[in-house]
């Protein structure tokens, strides 16, 4: 019925049916979004709040479905968990984004690493060779593991952590505060970054107890010597409120949507600001 050779696994209960009929044709979307380059790399600026000069954009994925409509991560990272596609993303991810790196070299990303790139035994290996071959300084690197797919994997991330230090990159632990935001698993990750989740940081000028909590993360990160980032930045109402808390940068709205990372000589614009980066 669907056409051209599609085989279907079918089980009695229509949900179970359903679901496994979705995941078929999202492994299939992905596939050929992976060999016919439909994946774009889409970035938003991190400001530091002292300067409000950009420090370094996140790298933030898409997809574009085979009409050109853009597909979000939120609707193909889960899927791609699952069917192991996530570590060829994860790897077109970092190849790409270092490409774009040797392209324009005032360019400094942050790049997002999948739960299951923390028990992946080539990934330093196979970073050592992409930055040799693209010639990129690794200090111009940061990668963000959420806290969750930290713990879950203490002792490989650890590791991984350790070995890309090593190389001279930098790692920020994303969505700090969403799981365990212990003090306990800060102190024994080799995080150089924290950076909240923002779902304490989007409603902190009406939430009082967001403000204090907050306040904590970052009273305790800065005592361990790391550099706090608050996301979901949407006004100047709250980016007041984080720089009266210490938070040292901060990404959202309030500055820029995403937006499609340019080839050298575009202009880039951030929500009508042209960056210098
Ligand atoms: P994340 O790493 O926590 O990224 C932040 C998400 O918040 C992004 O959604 C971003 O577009 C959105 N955002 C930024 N500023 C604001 C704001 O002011 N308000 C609100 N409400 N939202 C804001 P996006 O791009 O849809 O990405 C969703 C998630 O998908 C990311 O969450 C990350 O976990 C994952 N992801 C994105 N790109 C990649 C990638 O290249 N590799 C991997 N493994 N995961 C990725
Ligand atoms: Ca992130
Ligand atoms: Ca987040």
């Amino acid at each position: 019925e669907k056409g051209r050779g599609r085989w279907y696994l079918f089980s009695e209960d229509d949900q179970g049916k359903e679901q496994l009929d979705a995941r078929v044709l999202w492994r299939e979307q992905i596939n050929q979004a992976l060999t016919q380059n439909r994946f774009e790399l889409h970035v938003q600026p991190i400001i530091e709040i002292a300067t409000g000069r950009i420090r370094h954009m996140e790298v933030l994925l898409r997809m574009r479905d085979a009409r050109g409509g853009m597909v979000y991560p939120d609707r193909f990272i889960p899927v791609a968990e699952r069917t192991g596609q996530i570590q060829a993303i994860d790897r077109w991810v970092i190849d790409n984004a270092l490409a774009a790196m040797e392209l324009r070299t005032d360019l400094r990303l942050a790049i997002n690493l999948s739960a299951s790139a923390m028990d992946d035994p080539l990934l330093l290996t196979d970073l050592r060779h992409l930055l040799e071959r693209h010639r990129i300084a690794p200090e111009r690197i940061s990668f963000e593991v959420t806290e969750t797919a930290a713990i879950n994997s203490l002792l490989n991330a650890t590791r991984l952590m350790r070995g890309m230090q090593e190389l001279g990159c930098r790692f920020a632990l994303d969505d700090f505060g969403s799981g365990y935001a212990s003090y306990a698993y800060l102190r024994k990750l080799p995080v150089d970054e924290v950076k909240i989740d923002g779902a304490f940081v989007r409603d902190i000028a009406k939430n009082p107890e967001d403000r204090i909590f907050v306040k904590a993360i970052t009273d305790m990160a800065h005592g361990m010597g790391k550099r706090v980032i608050a996301e979901f930045v949407e006004n100047a109402e709250i980016l007041a409120i984080l720089k009266g808390l210490g938070v040292d940068d901060a990404q959202g709205y309030h500055f820029s949507k995403p937006v499609k990372l340019e080839q050298p000589g575009t202009p880039m614009v951030f929500d009508g600001v042209l960056s210098d980066m």
